[in-house]
Order: structure tokens, then sequence, then C-alpha cells
């Protein structure tokens, strides 16, 4: 069966037709209280990867994670998951606290991290990757996960890639240096079985443009649903491996835009 992790951006106030990655407050509420109605458990990815090494059954769990340090994700989201008792991540890029008001601060971190939300990497500076040599890919993991348990004064074990672009390099470098799991942006549900840790997390984007009907099906694997995104993921990656990824990012701003 598997679990689900969803991720998502930006989390915005008004309803209306928003960007792409941003979702409205009030679907973002609705989402979540589909969960609760529903029965189903938020877990960290620790719970996550406890319950693998046990190999305890796994069933109506999922995971909600958030990438990229907006400000909504403590004024809008943190009181929301509290309100309806739901747990989530929150990915976070070091080098980007403190910075603008649209963006957390270490003080919402520690906040958030109080009132029972988990704190993990987003890496330190926000570049992609794939794009770093060894010691650069070194430097940009190890400073983000001791900047982030300085700041909140617990372990931070997860990372989730930047612009979801990662290669074996970053799943071999990321337990190197002390995290115990890597989300990517790679559509599909997560198996464990045997007791075998997955090295590289899938997620499943939540869109400014996921209705009810999809988020319900993302949240119990439905088979069919889940196996056409995964081949459309594949598709995609295909060319961009054709055109090549500068390219293939200019086509996808440009198609962006046009939404
Ligand atoms: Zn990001």
């Amino acid at each position: 069966m598997g679990i689900p992790i969803l991720m998502y951006h930006e989390v915005d106030s008004r309803d209306a037709v928003l960007e792409r990655y941003t979702v409205s407050a009030r679907r973002f509420r609705e989402q979540m209280l589909y969960l609760r109605d529903h029965g189903y458990r938020t877990i960290s990815l620790e719970d996550y990867r406890r319950q693998a090494a046990s190999s305890e059954p796994i069933e109506k769990q999922i995971i909600v994670t958030f990438d990229d340090n907006h400000i909504s994700h403590f004024s809008i989201c943190a009181p929301i998951l509290s309100e309806l008792n739901l747990r989530a991540t929150f990915f976070v890029v070091s080098s980007f606290l403190d910075t603008a008001a649209d963006l957390l601060t270490r003080e919402h971190l520690r906040e958030m991290k109080q009132g029972g939300l988990s704190i993990e990497s987003h890496s330190h500076t926000h570049r992609f990757l794939d794009d770093l040599d060894a010691a650069e890919l070194d430097e940009e993991l190890a400073t983000s996960r001791r900047a982030l348990e300085d700041c909140i004064g617990s372990e931070v074990r997860y990372l989730s890639c930047p612009g979801g672009r990662y290669n074996r390099r970053v799943l071999d470098t990321a337990p190197a240096v002390g995290y115990y799991g890597v989300c990517t942006s790679v559509p599909g549900m997560n198996h464990t079985a045997g007791g075998r840790w997955p090295k590289a997390l899938n997620r499943f984007l939540i869109s400014a443009t996921t209705s009810l009907e999809t988020f319900a099906k993302i949240a119990s694997g439905e088979r069919n649903f889940v196996r056409r995104e995964v081949l459309r993921d594949r598709a995609k990656t295909a060319a961009k491996g054709l055109l090549g990824n500068q390219l293939y990012h200019a086509l996808w701003q440009r198609y962006r835009k046009e939404m």
C-alpha cells in the first residue's frame, strides 16, 4: 500500500486564482479537514522511518510537508494544523531565515517546533544540488543541518531537494553528513517492504488547482491515479533529458506564465 507524502509551498489567504505552487487557505483547510474527518494520521518522517524499521503495518497514514520558508507556514498553516490536531514537516532553507518580511524567522521555527511541528532542511542556499561538486554539496547539506539544529535545539535528519533536483551523489552524500532521508518531487507512494527504507522519498505536489477529489485519490494512494501520475512524471523527465536542464527550465517558466 505505502504512504503518500504531500508537498506544499506557499498558502495564501486570498480565495482567488493563484500561482501554480500557491494553495488558497480555504483549500488547504478543506484538505486538512478531509484528512482529519477520514481518519488519517499525520506522522513525521522519523515516525515513518521507525515504523518501517519495525515492519509495523502502515495504514491510513500520511506525511504533510512544506518547502521554501514562506511566512504563511507560520501565520496560516500552523494555526490550522493546531486547530485540527494534525502534524506536518517544514523544510527550511537555512540561509533565508530572518532575511525578508514574507519569509520565516528563527523565532517562528522555535515556536512551530514547540507546537509539535517538525523542522527539517531544504538545503542552506537553495542551489540545485545536482549542479554542485562534491565539496560544495557536502558544505551545503552539512551547514544547513548545523544551522537549523542550532536554531531549534534538536536534531535535523531529513532533507528535501531544491527544485526537486537530485542525483546519485546527493543520495550518497546526504546519509554521509547525517541525514536519514531525502525527499524528492517525484510523485508516487513510498514503500518499505521488509523494513527496507527508500533512499529517495517520493512526494505529491499539491498545487493551486488540486481538487478535493484528486486530493482524496492521493491520500488513499488510488492505484490508477498514482500510476498515471508516475508515467506523466517519467515522460517529463525524459523530455528534460532530451532538451537539457537549461532549455527545459526556460520552457517550463514560459509555460507556467501562460497558465
Ligand atoms: Zn524549494
